[in-house]
């Protein structure tokens, strides 16, 4: 009989595990791959809508298109997952599987800090970062804090991005001298894996005027007032706060047990959870990388390769290696290049550019997936 596999989440990590499989077996695995929204839409590109370079439409790949031999994707809403039993429920059914890839990310829980959807906007989300182009339009100049609560929080440079891109944006509307912008951040900098990284962004922060604040989170926000009050006992005044939630895996993730300390364990180099043939990738995991697409694709990629041995009737040996590339925007045309590694000694990277070769180079690397993953041509918003 066909073996069977389910796939939860269609972001970097179900599509990586996916695109994989079907590659590997074509029609002779049967492979379902369930998300309960209709499209996938980049981080980065999150912040390209919010900073007008795209609209939401540009950014915004169905799942439709999706024409993989072996793969069904399904929208559905997951309610259930049983790992013991290997078996989902959906809002559309239940399914069974021989193999199951959990890969649903983290969500966010605005409510646990106060004030925040009241006073601040939240630009992690898609329907966040979507709303800002008209409240950035709006904003006349005044003092901006982007903020974040606590770790672990996706793609750590993206808050860092979100500064140097809002300075470039108040310059070119001739309102950064009436603007102060400042970033708080519980990191002692901002990418902790790369001094060379951090470095040059926090030389940049010095020469553009943004003013960075490390070490600590914001707790609340003070709506009558409009400050943010600080983990380290501070308070912010803002007449725009910019914001990055608390992070959370899924409450079906919760409400199935499959957490430990609010995320799933795993082996890190190989992605299985403590259930035989249940793998756990990407943000929803404690692998032990930061939360990002390069850290979750390589992950699914893994555990569809251990998959795929075990289809065979091999034992298997790929291992995650813990490793990542990541693009970092500087704010103007260039762009960083940041290569870091988790699991040889110490967390460590290295960073080149920024240049405008590196620039091509991350078009490139968006570009490729969606060919690889919806098999279209697709070119991310220029850097402007
Ligand atoms: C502003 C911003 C910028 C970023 N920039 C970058 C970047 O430049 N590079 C980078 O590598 N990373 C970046 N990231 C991080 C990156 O987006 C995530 O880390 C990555 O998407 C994680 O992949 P994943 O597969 O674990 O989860 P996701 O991609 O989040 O996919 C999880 C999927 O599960 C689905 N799902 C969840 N619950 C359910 C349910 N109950 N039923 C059905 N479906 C469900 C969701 O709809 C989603 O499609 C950025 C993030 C943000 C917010």
């Amino acid at each position: 009989m066909t073996q069977r596999v389910v796939v939860l989440g269609a972001g970097f990590g179900g599509l990586e595990a996916t695109s994989l499989l079907s590659e590997e077996f074509g029609d002779e695995l049967d492979v379902v791959l369930i998300d309960k929204t209709a499209g996938f839409v980049f981080g980065f590109s999150k912040l390209d809508v919010m900073f007008g370079r795209s609209i939401p439409e540009q950014v915004f790949h169905p799942y439709a298109n999706i024409v993989k031999p072996g793969v069904r994707f399904v929208q559905a809403e997951i309610t259930a997952i049983d790992a013991a039993a290997k078996r989902v429920e959906t809002t559309v059914g239940a399914f069974e599987a021989d193999f199951l890839v959990i890969a649903l990310g983290a969500d966010y829980d605005v409510a646990r800090t106060q004030g925040l959807a009241e006073a601040g906007h939240e630009f992690y989300s898609e329907a966040g970062a979507f709303a800002l182009p008209d409240t950035l339009a709006a904003f006349e100049g005044g003092d901006v804090v982007i903020g974040i609560t606590a770790g672990p929080f996706k793609c750590p440079p993206a808050p860092s991005e979100t500064a140097l891109m809002l300075d470039a944006m108040l310059r070119q509307r001739g309102i950064r001298d009436s603007s102060t912008i400042t970033l708080v951040m519980p990191f002692p900098r901002p990418i902790p894996p790369s001094p060379d990284a951090s470095a040059a962004l926090l030389a940049t922060f010095e020469e553009r005027g943004i003013t960075w604040h490390p070490d600590t989170g914001v707790r609340s926000l003070d709506a009558a007032a409009r400050v943010a009050r600080l983990g380290d006992g501070s308070t912010l005044p803002f007449d725009l706060y910019l914001g990055v939630p608390v992070h959370r895996v899924p409450a079906v993730v919760e409400a199935s047990g499959l957490t430990v300390d609010g995320w799933i364990p795993v082996d890190p180099r190989t992605l299985e959870t403590s259930w035989p043939d249940v793998y756990a990738v990407g943000d929803c995991a404690s692998v032990g990388t930061p939360r990002a697409g390069v850290f979750a694709e390589r992950q699914g990629a893994t555990a569809a390769r251990r998959i795929a041995a075990r289809v065979r009737g091999e034992s298997g040996d790929a291992l995650y290696d813990g490793r990542g590339v990541c693009y970092v925007e500087f704010g103007g045309e260039e762009i960083g290049r940041v290569e870091v590694a988790f699991f040889e000694g110490r967390p460590h990277g290295s960073m080149e550019g920024p240049s405008l070769e590196l620039a091509a180079e991350k078009r490139e690397f968006g570009a490729s997936r969606i060919k690889r993953w919806f098999g279209r041509e697709w070119t991310p918003a220029l850097a402007e």
